[in-house]
């Protein structure tokens, strides 16, 4: 085996097979490593809900505008990874977004307005037209907003399509191959250390999701990445799929191709623990059958625990890593890593290709430098 590679990145998730993909498309090879297997992190657990209008703060302009060309990105990613030969599961399905009380029906009537200046066609329904979208919908529903442009992803697809793809265009995968430590010269960082032995690289992505904090370890910076946990359950009722994935802002119901109903999710902070709770697995049922008074009768099929990278100010971390030559992140996308997936990773590699990190500045962990 080969051990060097030009990008090593470190961690399988959403983040770092896209990555490598990116990177690939511009003929830079890389090697990613995966402690355990390709999205067994938050990318394989998530909701993958494809929808920066209620998730993204519009009034982060930088940040609202990575997100939206990362949503108009989607479908020319599913349809070339499909292509390639595996189906990431992305459906441009729309969003739905309910309210219950007329507070929650002010709220949405209020992002409309700004919401309608993108000329993304998102339109108020009311009660009737909510029901003649979905039928077995509450009908305590006063109303929502419909967002025809957005969608949802299977997140675990997404990563193995990526790896797939990846892998013809020459990008090296290492599966239960831990990364342990960076190799540096001065400030130039060289490799890392694996499981598999050392492994030359002349640049090292960290995508290693809430464990990135865990780098502060290996170089003398501080990179300030949260664990956040989060659970979703999976249900099933013959008959029953909603059309769209359906927000009543205590939680959300996401159709899955295979004919289940994602439901999700809970919210933790500072908890990195894998155990699915029966108060989580309560609050989500409720939380269902308060959308979907039907699914009282569902059959439980299974649930997931994810844990989420969380920074400081909210905003992710994408981009060199200052005073560092060979070194970059992209992680601390907390909620919205797989909506993000796209255009964040595919600016990282345009910045390593071309060695100019200049756009990502609003990113980058020097943000938090005193
Ligand atoms: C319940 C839930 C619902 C969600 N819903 C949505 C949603 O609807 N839409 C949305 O956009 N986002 C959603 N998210 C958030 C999204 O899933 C995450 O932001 C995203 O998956 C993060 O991807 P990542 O690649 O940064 O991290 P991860 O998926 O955690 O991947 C990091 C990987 O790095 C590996 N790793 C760590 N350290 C090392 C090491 N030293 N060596 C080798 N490998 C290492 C880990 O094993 C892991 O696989 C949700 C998350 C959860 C938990």
């Amino acid at each position: 085996m080969t051990k060097h590679s030009d990008v090593v990145i470190v961690g399988g998730g959403v983040m770092g097979c896209a990555t490598a993909y990116y990177l690939a498309r511009r003929g830079i090879t890389s090697s990613v490593f995966e402690q355990n297997t390709f999205g067994w992190g938050a990318s394989g657990a998530t909701a993958g809900v494809v929808g920066p209008l209620w998730h993204v703060p519009h009034d982060n302009e930088p940040y609202f505008e990575l997100a939206l060309k990362s949503l108009r990105m989607f479908p020319t990613l599913a349809s070339d990874l499909t292509d390639a030969g595996l189906d990431p599961q992305y459906r441009q399905s729309g969003v739905l977004k309910v309210a219950f009380t007329e507070e929650l029906a002010g709220t949405l009537r209020d992002d409309l307005a700004w919401q309608s200046d993108l000329d993304m066609a998102v339109e108020w329904l009311d009660a009737q037209e909510v029901s003649d979208r979905e039928p077995d919908i509450s009908p305590r529903v006063l109303g929502g907003v419909y967002s025809p442009q957005e969608g949802y992803v299977v997140g675990q697809s997404l990563v193995d399509s990526l790896v797939h793809a990846g892998t013809q265009l020459g990008v090296r995968f290492f599966d239960k191959t831990e990364v342990f430590g960076i190799e540096t010269e001065a400030s130039r960082v060289v490799g890392v250390r694996t499981a598999a032995g050392g492994f030359e690289a002349g640049h090292v992505v960290l995508a290693s999701g809430p464990w990135t904090g865990i780098a502060t370890r290996w170089i003398p910076e501080d990179v300030p990445i949260r664990p956040i946990k989060g659970q979703r359950i999976l249900l099933r009722l013959p008959g029953l799929l909603p059309r769209s994935p359906v927000d009543g802002f205590s939680g959300y119901c996401v159709p899955q191709p295979d004919g289940r109903i994602l439901v999700a999710a809970t919210r933790h902070e500072y908890e990195f623990d894998q155990v699915v709770t029966a108060g989580a697995i309560a609050d989500m049922i409720k939380a269902a059958v308060d959308l979907y008074p039907k699914l009282k009768d569902a059959q439980f099929d299974s649930a997931r625990v994810g844990v989420r990278p969380g920074t400081p100010d909210d905003l992710p971390i994408i981009g060199p890593v200052p005073g560092w030559d060979g070194l970059s992140i992209i992680a601390g996308h907390d909620a919205v890593g797989i909506m993000m997936a796209p255009a964040t990773a595919d600016s990282l590699a345009e910045s390593i290709a071309s060695g100019d990190g200049v756009p990502l500045e609003p990113f980058s962990l020097g943000r938090f430098s005193p």
